[in-house]
């Protein structure tokens, strides 16, 4: 197998920064989540927010999974353009988009949403009299995320609120773990875990009860997955990280138990040392607007001496720092904090480090945090093992009307 500085070295993307998925380690992801699905005989529907890319969700589906999630009612109006049905908004929705997610069911693709508030369901049901449909609604659970969902003692409620709606159709719960999904320590995110996944199976057992029987049990993610899919309480697991993976979940224990995640880094930054005067560092042209940086910094794989790093350099920057000058930074992380290069600008003691890159050098770079890095750009680059490559755009981000 061609190993990751092999693989790097053979894509030359045809402009910087491009945002380049390595194809073979895609595939293994997917088919290695849909095999664990299969076997536990949980629906795998991948969460589309993640990719915002109809080409991999398709793949996705045709792969196995049931559908995509999405997190926003423009994810949900492109993916159907794309013409993926069954697709689940994981998100209730604001008061606006209520009609537009009743013309999506009168398309008849399959389409549902979460809702944790009888407003939102009073307004749900209004939408689609108005469109003269029946719209599958799911009741949102709240189990400790606190972002979105009702208080689990509201469920029943809200399920029979659904269930009386002239033009709503009651689906089942979703509950999603936001909260524990990056906790570090794979033994308290299992604890946790537990506890919850025991309420929500007690909550199950009395909407079954009350003759509320929720037909999906929807949530988990790529953190959780291995529970999620142990508990018996999910019969539909919504990971999305697990396509591409990231530094935040990489430097995460496994969710298995076995220490080695399952899932590969397959998403990286290609970038291009555009200045480099400095002994200390070089600049690239990936900066804010080429990685989010609301995760874990992201990390140079390539293109430089190990040990480097990158900080942010303004928008459309990043400086590479060479390990030898590392101490000698404030290691900055605004441009003006960067002065402390003065210091060094002119110092003929400084070494100039063979192992740096040069000015038109590719450097390689791993994001922190996948979904909020690819909404920075147009097009994913799928690269095969020996540098082919080819665009998938990235379509439904930011898709406004
Ligand atoms: N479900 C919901 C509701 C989410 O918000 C997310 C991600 O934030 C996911 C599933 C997927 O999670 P992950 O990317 O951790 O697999
Ligand atoms: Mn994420």
């Amino acid at each position: 197998m061609t190993s990751l500085p092999e693989f790097l070295s053979r894509v030359r993307p045809p402009m910087t920064p491009a945002l380049v998925v390595r194809r073979e380690a895609l595939l293994r992801n997917l088919k290695t989540m849909q095999g664990y699905c299969d076997a536990a005989g949980v629906r795998l529907r991948p969460h589309g927010k993640m990719h915002k890319c109809s080409t991999l969700g398709r793949l996705q589906i045709e792969l196995g999974g049931v559908g995509l999630c999405c997190q926003t009612i423009g994810e949900a109006e492109a993916y159907a353009a794309a013409g993926i049905a069954d697709l689940l908004v994981t998100s209730p929705i604001a008061p606006w988009a209520a009609p537009r997610l009743a013309a999506l069911a009168a398309r008849e693709i399959g389409i549902a949403v979460v809702a944790d508030d009888a407003g939102q369901i009073d307004r749900l049901d209004e939408a689609a009299r108005a469109a003269d449909v029946t719209l599958s609604v799911l009741v949102d659970l709240d189990l400790g995320t606190h972002r979105a969902g009702c208080a689990p003692a509201a469920a029943p409620a809200l399920a029979q609120r659904i269930t009386d709606a002239g033009n709503l159709r009651f689906e089942g719960v979703q509950a999603y773990l936001g909260h524990l999904q990056h906790v570090t320590d794979l033994k308290r995110r299992r604890a946790a875990n537990d506890i919850a996944a025991a309420r929500l199976r007690g909550l199950v057992e009395t909407l079954d009860a009350a003759g509320l029987h929720p037909r999906f049990v929807t949530g988990g993610g790529t953190g959780t997955y291995a529970q999620d899919l142990a508990n018996g309480v999910f019969n539909e697991l919504q990971a999305g990280s697990y396509a591409v993976m990231d530094i935040e979940y990489g430097d995460c224990d496994a969710p298995d138990g076995g220490g080695q995640w399952p899932f590969e880094p397959a998403l990286f930054i290609a970038a291009t040392a555009v200045s480099t005067r400095h002994k200390t560092h070089a600049t690239i042209d990936a900066g804010l607007k080429a990685v989010s940086v609301d995760g874990p910094r992201p990390r140079v794989l390539a293109g430089a001496a190990p040990g480097s790093e990158w900080r942010a350099f303004g928008d459309e920057h990043g400086s590479i720092l060479h390990p030898a000058h590392m101490p000698v930074f404030a290691i900055p992380d605004r441009m003006e904090q960067c002065a402390a290069i003065e210091v060094i600008d002119n110092d003929d003691a400084v070494e100039w480090p063979a192992d740096a890159p040069q000015t038109g050098d590719p450097v390689w770079l791993q994001p922190g945090h996948c979904d909020p890095t690819i909404n920075l750009y147009d097009a994913l680059i799928v690269a095969d093992e020996d540098g082919e490559w080819e665009s998938w755009p990235i379509d439904a981000r930011r898709v406004t009307r």
